[in-house]
């Protein structure tokens, strides 16, 4: 049981659907916030400022890293990101959950620095076509990128045993209902509470289903191909 608020923290190779499912986690329980990240990267046509990241200049981002405001930042695809600390202590004294999109670094930085208080979940694609196609309908970005995108998430892919759960996100639907799954029994426990108005055993059910798909067997599967 953990009525506290904690950090449940997803990452994905880009490609692999995992903004699709975090907006929809968030849009459905109001006990989670999202931690919006400061990026370098140029802001893509339909991205909200202060919504989906603060687009920052180099020399912001350089004052914040001096004052220590990051809980980590990294490089990643040639631009940096990072996330603010303050929000996260915010959320955690208010008893609120707060989920956050990260690379393998960030999620090993920020499960290092709340190690009682993280859940590090990963998402992954079902094929790498799919991965690849998925890259190459965002339009926003240019070949270069996509192919450096397509490499980064290979090696992303890498670092799947970093995680606690993995979600293979072959159809929408049922990859989302084990991250809600997964959130929920995280948040209240494996059974069901007087208290609490869900199915936990039930979803407890779902995480565990999800598991028993050998999961690993699937990453390690995608890493084989995309080396052979
Ligand atoms: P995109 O530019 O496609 O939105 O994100 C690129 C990658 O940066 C994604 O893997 C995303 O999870 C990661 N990312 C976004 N915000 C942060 C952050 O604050 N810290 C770290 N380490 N990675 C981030």
């Amino acid at each position: 049981m953990n009525d506290r608020g904690f950090l449940l923290i997803v990452s994905s190779p880009s490609g692999a659907g995992k903004t699709t499912l975090t907006r929809r986690l968030l849009r459905e329980y109001d006990s989670l916030d999202f931690s919006v990240s400061f990026t370098t990267r140029p802001q893509r046509p339909g991205e909200r400022d202060g919504v989906d990241y603060h687009f920052v200049a180099n020399a912001t981002f350089d004052r914040m890293v001096e004052d220590g405001e990051f809980a980590e930042w990294f490089v990643v695809h040639g631009n940096r990101y990072g996330t603010a600390r303050a929000p996260i202590e915010a959320s955690l004294a208010a008893g609120r959950d707060m989920i956050f999109d990260v690379d393998f670094q960030g999620a090993r930085a920020l499960a290092d620095a709340w190690p009682r208080d993280s859940l590090r979940v990963f998402i992954l694609p079902p094929d790498l076509a799919t991965l690849a196609s998925r890259l190459r309908s965002r339009a926003t970005d240019a070949a270069d990128v996509i192919e450096r995108r397509l490499r980064k998430a290979i090696d992303e892919l890498g670092h799947y045993t970093e995680y606690d759960e993995l979600i293979v996100n072959a159809e929408l639907e049922p990859a989302y209902r084990v991250l809600t799954a997964v959130y929920l029994t995280r948040r209240h426990g494996d059974h069901d509470r007087p208290d609490v108005a869900l199915p936990l055993t039930e979803l407890a059910a779902v995480k565990a289903a999800n598991r028993a798909t050998d999961p690993a067997a699937h990453a390690r599967t995608l890493i084989a191909s995309a080396t052979s």
